[in-house]
């Protein structure tokens, strides 16, 4: 294993936190790391800086960038961002331009013919530029990021899983993970367990998440009848923030950078 996967203490961390899903927290964390490098501005690394211009950010990462309130460093990132984005756009829309006027120099008679071939050369312009601002506005640079990082915290765990029986033991005793993570974790131990070892973690990891949605749906059941007054005066036991970490649990945590507002 190449020396970069063997990282443990980030896992580590985030089992000890006792959460919903370690992997969230995980993911918060090098989540949080990115924002702070997207908002470099002007200290950014030249490398980081053609990312974010050519990815830019989601909708939700654009929302947190300026949550977090430093809005000379956000509005560097954002300007070169729109520069480089209407530059590639400026070439797309000349192009495209370009096809529309030869259209309308043709005749009447073609210019009425004009769409019904998807061969025609406007419409092939006109569907590349549609495809081109589709692409650059579905791309971020923090979830870019995030994605191959989580890739090999995963990675990692699995390696930990397998050589480290303490690990194994913590990874047994915990919640499991939140239902974003499960099929992340699968994957994982597809493309990086073997044999029999392969089988036992699939085996552990559906076990442990069974056991740990049925707790959580007990604990969301136990929040609900709480309701009902002849319920008033028993206790709470660990339902009082079940709605929230049912939450948690079937999406991760919505909450993180709102918490922090
Ligand atoms: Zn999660
Ligand atoms: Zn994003």
């Amino acid at each position: 294993m190449p020396q970069q996967h063997l990282d443990t203490i980030p896992i580590w961390e985030a089992y000890h936190e006792d959460s919903e899903c370690p992997l969230c927290a995980m993911e918060e964390r090098c989540e949080s790391q990115f924002l702070d490098t997207a908002l470099g501005g002007a200290l950014m690394e030249p490398d980081t800086r053609i990312m974010t211009n050519q990815a830019g950010f989601c909708a939700q990462h654009l929302r947190m960038l300026y949550g977090r309130e430093n809005r000379l460093g956000f509005a560097l990132t954002l300007h070169t961002h729109l520069k480089d984005y209407m530059e590639s756009l400026g070439k797309q829309t000349e192009a495209l331009e370009k096809e529309l006027q030869s259209e309308q120099k043709k005749n009447a008679l073609a210019k009425g013919a004009a769409g019904i071939s998807k061969s025609d050369p406007f419409f092939r312009r006109l569907d590349a530029a549609i495809s081109h601002m589709e692409e650059r506005s579905g791309s971020c640079y923090i979830c870019g990021r995030i994605d191959k990082t989580m890739d090999r915290y995963v990675e990692t765990v699995l390696y930990m899983y397998r050589k480290d029986p303490e690990f194994k033991k913590a990874f047994l005793a915990s919640r499991g993970v939140c239902m974003r993570h499960y099929p992340l974790l699968l994957r994982g131990a597809k493309a990086h367990l073997h044999g029999e070892t392969r089988l036992q973690f699939v085996h552990d990891l559906m076990e442990l998440q069974q056991k740990n949605l049925k707790r959580m749906e007990e604990e969301l059941e136990w929040f609900t009848l709480k309701f009902d007054y002849r319920n008033q005066a028993k206790p709470w036991g660990n339902s009082k923030d079940a709605v929230e970490r049912t939450i948690k649990k079937l999406q991760g945590n919505v909450f993180s950078e709102e918490g922090k507002k």
